[in-house]
């Protein structure tokens, strides 16, 4: 018989089916719109479909206002968000996200722990009492609580990391990964406890717990390796998401907390790869990295050059590969640097991109600011494929790019980001770094390559230094 209940049964599958149509979506440049819009599209039909199945169970009114109410307030401020948000301000707002998923698969917990096992008298207490299945309830509880602390916290902890509220190098307690170790021996522990026993105050110690290893697995990772905890703890909240839709009976929480999850989890892999990290290492929280000393080697001196020099050198070309990094971002050059590109190609020069899958501060932040700036795809490679091409290119432009391009995780075993693949800017015959000061990048590295005999730094904003280049540029056109 078809009943409302069963039309909104029916909705989750279709929404699933969104979520996944939106994952395969987003894997490609040419198909990521079409991917945002199914996603966006199943989850109007997933919000649709709740307030539908809370009708068909005979919600009370007072929830059913409540359920509204809380649905406007967090779309007015998600819309309000989404606008105002700087692209550069993207990974800090996700991470921010993550923590909300967190904290909700805390309180759906809790509140399932209150209307079963707290209530142990209660209807629902003996119903599943009835059906054997107290045992099984206290282990979502358990979990679930557990997993969502974890990414409450830590999830807060990344976000001030990413946005410098708080420092991104590691916090070294002594015996960090013993600390780890313990409170996971000690949450198996406990959960055994509480589904022989389901008691108030071993749920308290268990949120504790997870509240406190959240925040120092994301505290004990260094800068380097953050972008890896970004699509962690997605990962994280993806099993959070599902342990609250076992807890509330929703299949579509499930699934689409398994998809976040395992495609969470794989993302974070692809990083692991790409910058030669330990999956394992990185996410027990930075085990095996030690602090090294504080460093103060003398590189000796570095070069600086004019823009109008770097127009000349650059007008002089035969091949260019313009290597971005979050100061890009930051100065929002592209649109400078997409002029920049048609300027030299108009030229004759050949003009690539070599981006690296860490530049910037989220997965694919280069790429979107080149295709916001209208640059042609086809010109914009990944590290690996340009990577032996910088041997015979004239010029490299660096522009906002530090950590990416610092020769030391190749050559210097001892450096903190050492092994960590890097653009090999240096082969080039010149280098041109685009930065405001001799600072270090991201993970606090100094880098040999300012230094180098081939290397030139041009001071100042990005955006400015491109324009004042185009400027030049332009005034030889006309001459
Ligand atoms: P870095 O963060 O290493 O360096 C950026 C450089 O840009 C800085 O040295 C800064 O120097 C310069 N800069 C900042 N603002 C401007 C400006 N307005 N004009 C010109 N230059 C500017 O950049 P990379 O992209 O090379 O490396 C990314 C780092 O971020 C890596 O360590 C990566 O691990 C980490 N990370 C990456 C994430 C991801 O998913 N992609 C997520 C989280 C972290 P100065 O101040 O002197 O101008």
């Amino acid at each position: 018989m078809f009943t409302l209940e069963t039309a909104a049964t029916a909705a989750y599958v279709v929404a699933a089916l969104l979520f996944i149509l939106a994952l395969a979506g987003l894997s490609k440049h040419e198909t990521s719109r079409a991917g945002n819009s199914f996603g966006i599209a199943g989850m109007a039909v997933a919000l649709v479909a709740t307030i539908a199945l809370a009708l068909a169970r005979h919600i009370e009114p007072l929830g059913l206002v409540l359920l509204i109410v809380a649905m406007v307030i967090g779309a007015a401020i998600g819309l309000w968000r989404a606008k105002i948000v700087e692209m550069t301000g993207m990974p800090e707002l996700i991470a921010l996200l993550h923590s909300f998923v967190g904290l909700a698969a805390v309180l759906v917990g809790w509140n399932g722990y209150l209307h079963v096992e707290g209530d142990a008298a209660g209807a629902e207490a003996a119903q599943l009492a009835n059906e054997g299945m107290l045992g099984i309830h206290s282990a979502e509880v358990v979990i679930g609580v557990f997993i969502g602390a974890v990414t409450f916290t830590g999830s807060v902890v990344a976000n001030l990391k990413l946005s410098a509220r708080m420092k991104s190098a590691p916090m070294m307690l002594p015996g960090k990964n013993f600390l780890n170790v313990g409170a996971l021996v000690v949450f198996a522990a406990l959960t055994v406890w509480f589904v022989i026993d389901p008691q108030l105050w071993l749920l308290i110690v268990v949120t504790v717990l997870a509240l406190l290893l959240g925040w120092h697995l994301v505290a004990s990772i260094g800068g380097g390796d953050m972008p890896v905890v970004v699509s962690m703890l997605n990962s994280y909240s993806g099993w959070a998401a599902a342990a609250s839709g076992f807890l509330l009976g929703n299949d579509l929480l499930i699934i689409t907390g398994a998809l976040v999850g395992s495609s969470g989890a794989y993302l974070s892999y692809i990083m692991c790869k790409a910058m030669n990290r330990s999956f394992i290492s990185v996410i027990a929280g930075g085990f095996g990295i030690e602090a090294g000393p504080a460093e103060d080697k003398d590189y000796g001196e570095h070069r600086e050059i004019t823009a109008e020099g770097a127009a000349e050198l650059l007008a002089g070309a035969t091949s260019v590969i313009i290597t971005p990094g979050y100061g890009m971002a930051v100065a929002q050059a592209q649109y400078g640097v997409a002029d920049l590109t048609r300027k030299l190609r108009e030229r004759g020069v050949e003009v690539r991109f070599g981006i690296h899958p860490v530049a910037g501060r989220l997965p694919g932040h280069m790429n979107v600011l080149l295709a916001e700036a209208k640059v042609p795809y086809d010109i914009v490679l990944e590290m690996d494929e340009i990577n032996d091409d910088f041997d015979g290119t004239s010029v490299v432009l660096v522009i906002g790019a530090n950590d990416t391009v610092n020769p030391a995780a190749s050559e210097d075993p001892g450096s903190p980001i050492a092994g960590m693949p890097v653009l090999t800017v240096w082969n080039a015959d010149n280098v041109i770094v685009f930065k405001r000061s001799m600072a270090s990048g991201y993970a606090g590295v100094q880098n040999p390559l300012f230094f180098r005999e081939n290397t030139q730094m041009l001071f100042g904003d990005a955006k400015d230094r491109v324009d004042a280049i185009n400027a030049a540029l332009s005034v030889g056109e006309k001459v």
